[in-house]
């Protein structure tokens, strides 16, 4: 492997890692030679990935801490212990996402506020939790993970729209703020990747089949797809990229 992308005895937290695009990403992290903290909500779930993903590394390599995203105090004593257990936190990959369908004239206060804190308010929580520890040091690399919502807008998502779109954003204003500090904030934007979250759409035909007309590669992104893009960004050779965010959508943004 290039030096450049060698992330060896450097320490990751991935959120939402305990299935689906975070999960893949922990494993191409940790490929990469990083030691790697998984997340997720459901405790029992995050075992079950953490004794899968550990199976392949030697011991201390994959571990793994349970909290809610939204909340900024479990985020704080989540990332304490990183630090005091694993080692200093280098690369936070904000992933944890969810999303809820329903027209915008059916959609209640409470399902609007659950997914922006989820998929935007999370971010800012926990990237500056890990920016707190990483100024100091002068070092540290922060991936967000956006979506081709930030561009495109799909009816009945309204706000996962809103909140990609801000992520977009928050990912520029946390340069504007700690770039100079040593560093990188970036996002990924993927397009249409099978996962659980997308299953329902894949089993969807006309759903399915416009995606794949809507697509120039003509298929489905897998999580596989965005590990080389995070891994890239996540070690030294990105660092003079900063605040861009990254399409990795087979080409659907640039079709019309
Ligand atoms: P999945 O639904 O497969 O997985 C979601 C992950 O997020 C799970 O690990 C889940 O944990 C975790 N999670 C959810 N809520 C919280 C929370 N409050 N605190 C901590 N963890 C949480 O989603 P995907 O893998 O498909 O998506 C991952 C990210 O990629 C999301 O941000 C999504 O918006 C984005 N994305 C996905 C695309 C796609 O086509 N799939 C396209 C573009 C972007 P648990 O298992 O405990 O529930």
């Amino acid at each position: 492997m290039s030096a450049l992308f060698d992330l060896t005895g450097r320490v990751a937290l991935v959120t939402g890692s305990s299935r689906g695009i975070g999960s893949s990403l922990a494993r191409a992290l940790a490929d990469a030679g990083a030691t790697v903290v998984l997340n997720g909500v459901t405790p029992e779930r995050l075992k079950e990935a953490e004794t899968a993903l550990a199976a392949h590394f030697p011991p201390g390599r994959i571990t793994s801490i349970a909290f809610d995203v939204t909340d900024g105090d479990a985020a704080a004593r989540s990332i304490a212990w990183i630090e005091e257990n694993v080692g200093p936190l280098e690369i936070l990959v904000n992933n944890a996402g969810i999303q809820h369908r329903v027209p915008m004239l059916d959609l209640d206060v409470a399902d609007w506020e659950r997914v922006i804190s989820t998929d935007l308010t999370s971010a800012f929580l926990v990237g500056r939790e890990a920016a707190r520890h990483m100024i100091p040091r002068g070092r540290g690399k922060i991936i967000n993970i956006c979506s081709v919502q930030t561009d495109l807008a799909r009816p009945t998502i309204a706000p996962y729209v809103a909140a990609k779109g801000g992520l977009r954003n928050l990912t520029r204003a946390m340069t504007a703020e700690w770039a100079a500090s040593g560093l990188q904030i970036n996002g990924i934007a993927p397009g249409y990747i099978h996962t659980e979250m997308t299953q329902n759409l894949v089993d969807d035909e006309q759903f399915n089949s416009w995606i794949l007309g809507r697509t120039p590669a003509h298929r489905w992104g897998t999580p596989q797809d965005l590990a080389g893009p995070v891994v890239w960004l996540a070690s030294a050779g990105s660092d003079f990229v900063n605040g861009q965010t990254i399409f990795i959508d087979g080409g659907m943004t640039v079709v019309v």
